[in-house]
């Protein structure tokens, strides 16, 4: 099955994500953590994604889309994906149907803004596996540390409260038309968000026919 997983920034996509991966045994993409990663080895892409990131503005169509080419051309993806933070635009939706990637289902996750607020405040990520938790909603087992690696836990540069609106207005501008796009091909799915980890993951999976 190829999912896209939709929703404002802090929705809980990520973690979502991470679950119906292991669920259904095939790989998350998540162009956040692919820039992220880029942003800490410091090479060009990163370098120049760097500067729209920590802003919480949009890194430019063509970088996104180009890494997503790449990825999705690797063997792992034969089977099915899970994109989470891709498409953004009305352009990278068009770009994926151009390469003639098939979407089965677009699951919208919807949270309000303020409840974003408040969720991106508690949010840390693993500095080294990159996996998500929230103090609250979703701790780690161990405190401060990654409960999957051991390393320490980080506050991401663009979860900073100013960055957050931001990356809101940006959502709300640029990301939410694409409901309208995939609602027009029968495929956008809306699931509540606001219900804590476990329960969205079950209307996820009800949405989703498994
Ligand atoms: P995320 O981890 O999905 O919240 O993404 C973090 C940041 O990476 C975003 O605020 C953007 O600056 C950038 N980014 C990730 N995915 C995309 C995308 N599909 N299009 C443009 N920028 C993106």
């Amino acid at each position: 099955m190829n999912i896209i997983l939709f929703g404002p920034p802090g929705a809980g996509k990520g973690t979502q994500a991470e679950i119906l991966s292991k669920d259904l045994s095939i790989p998350t993409i998540s162009t956040g953590a692919i820039i992220r990663g880029a942003v800490k080895e410091g090479t060009p892409m990163g370098l120049s994604a760097k500067k729209y990131m920590d802003g919480g503005a949009l890194v430019p169509d063509e970088v996104v889309i180009g890494i997503i080419k790449e990825r999705l051309a690797k063997d792992d993806c034969k089977n099915g994906f899970i994109l989470d933070g891709f498409p953004r635009t009305v352009p990278q939706a068009e770009a994926l149907d151009a390469m003639g990637v098939k979407i089965d289902v677009v699951v919208s996750l919807e949270v309000p803004d303020e409840a974003i607020v408040d969720r991106m405040s508690g949010r840390r990520v693993c500095k080294v596996c990159g996996a998500t938790f929230h103090t609250i909603y979703n701790p780690s087992a161990k405190g401060e540390k990654c409960d999957v690696c051991d390393a320490d836990l980080l506050i991401r540069d663009d979860d900073k409260p100013e960055v957050v609106l931001n990356r809101l207005v940006t959502y709300h501008k640029e990301t939410e038309p694409l409901k309208e796009y995939y609602c027009g091909k029968g495929i956008l799915k809306s699931v509540e968000g606001t219900n804590g980890v476990e329960a969205t993951t079950e209307l996820m999976k009800a949405a989703l026919g498994i």
